[in-house]
């Protein structure tokens, strides 16, 4: 357990920022069910206590201060798909999503920051 220190610690399950002074949890995580040769693992916070898990068909507003974001798309295989990767400002995220899912193969998109720490899965809703 750490705490929170100054404003950029997003919680991957609430997607909300935690405060400075609270406590966080530091994790590996792999965002896929299996491994394979295309399941990154990366460091991820999450609050130490209990939050909700986030559901909606937007981005959070501070997903904008991302800068940048690397964003990609997957296949059916959890595989990524080169031609969907690019380096993002975190304002240009939803265009970037709606561009990438105009490839059929696309099942979902992964959105990381520079750091290569997930931060969300993006699904066709
Ligand atoms: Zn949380």
């Amino acid at each position: 357990m750490h705490l929170a220190q100054g404003l950029a610690n997003p919680c991957r399950h609430c997607l909300e920022l935690i405060e400075e002074g609270d406590n966080k949890l530091i994790l590996s995580y792999m965002p896929f069910d299996s491994k394979q040769a295309y399941a990154e693992t990366g460091p991820i916070f999450l609050h130490q206590k209990q939050c909700h898990r986030y559901n909606s068909d937007k981005l959070p507003d501070w997903f904008a201060f991302l800068d940048p974001a690397i964003i990609r798309g997957y296949d059916d295989n959890d595989w990524m798909i080169y031609e969907t990767g690019a380096v993002t400002p975190g304002s240009e995220l939803e265009k970037e999503c709606v561009k990438i899912f105009h490839n059929k193969d696309v099942k979902y998109i992964h959105i990381r920051s520079k750091f290569n720490c997930f931060q969300c899965k993006v699904e066709m809703a």
